[in-house]
């Protein structure tokens, strides 16, 4: 039996897309596409306090005038908590969790920095305490997680050495990224992640706990980023301007080009579904790069 391909794409609705929140988008729906897959967007709605307000539906309407439609219903993360609840208890059951108590300023002042920031030093690993809300909940990290990223290659990562116990609740209760990507990514039967290389570092711990949940373990295709002059990942943080949905054949084609899309010259007035169409039929991740693409302003400025 052929399993039926189905990719995502997961934007946080901290503000409305950009140019590099395009590229991944596009990057994963070419790549669903080309395997007659289907793709599917997943709305991380899960930290109120970072999210703008009419972000998601500006989101969503970017991606239509993009001509990026998805399939099924959209899936928003902010109605998932039971079954996060449910594996973080089941990840208590067996031994894998224990309450926090540490503040940032305190780790801060004694934690190391890894390959995706702070390194928690430990501190409460042993404590033994109970866990009742209002106290963080972390997670073991240990051993060596190794996988094959279908761009990047061979990864392997210390889990100890490198990202240490990462935190999977907040105290104000809020759930983690790397929890409910993981549990997601599971439940919406997903079968190859491809997103931006700034998670390829966070990867090894989504495994780790795939492996500590019994969940299967996608496939994983990470690609380059936009960086600015400093070399900065494209943000609304970084003051990557918002996409303009009435540019959107022009947003495209530039994303495509990034893409490794050879060059576009018979589509003189074509669409955005055109273009994609094309695009589809064209697509080759062997010609993706590795590396982040360094764009000027005038490249996000149309
Ligand atoms: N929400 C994440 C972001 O916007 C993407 C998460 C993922 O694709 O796993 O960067
Ligand atoms: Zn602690």
């Amino acid at each position: 039996m052929s399993v039926t391909y189905r990719g995502r794409f997961a934007p946080s609705p901290t503000g409305p897309l950009h140019l590099g929140s395009l590229l991944a988008a596009v990057g994963s729906y070419l790549q669903a596409r080309a395997h007659d897959g289907q793709w599917l967007l997943r709305i991380e709605d899960i930290d109120p306090p970072r999210q703008a307000p009419g972000a998601v539906d500006r989101i969503l309407r970017s991606l239509e005038a993009h001509g990026l439609h998805w399939d099924e219903a959209v899936w928003y993360q902010s109605r998932r908590s039971t079954a996060y609840e449910a594996s973080l208890e089941r990840l208590h059951h067996d031994g894998w969790l224990y309450a926090c108590t540490c503040s940032r300023k305190q780790i801060a002042q004694v934690a190391r920095r890894g390959v995706a920031g702070m390194i928690y030093p430990g501190t409460c690993r042993a404590a033994g305490l109970p866990l009742r809300p209002g106290l963080g909940l972390r997670l073991r990290s240990e051993g060596i997680i190794h996988f094959r990223d279908r761009l990047q290659g061979e990864i392997r990562q210390d889990l100890a050495r490198e990202i240490g116990d990462i935190l999977l609740r907040r105290p104000d209760g809020l759930y983690n990224y790397q929890l409910a990507v993981v549990v997601d990514d599971a439940a919406q039967n997903i079968t190859e992640v491809v997103r931006g290389h700034d998670l390829l570092a966070l990867t090894p711990a989504q495994i780790h706990l795939q492996r500590l949940l019994q969940l299967p373990t996608p496939e994983y295709l990470h690609l380059p980023i936009l960086v600015d002059a400093t070399g900065h990942k494209l943000s609304k943080q970084t003051g990557a301007r918002a996409l303009e949905d009435n540019q959107a054949t022009t947003n495209l084609r530039r994303v495509l080009g990034w893409l490794g899309l050879p060059g576009m010259d018979e589509l003189a007035g074509a669409s955005v579904e055109e273009l994609l169409a094309w695009a589809v039929k064209h697509w080759n991740p062997s010609r993706l790069r590795q590396s982040s693409i360094s764009v000027s302003p005038r490249d996000t400025n149309p």
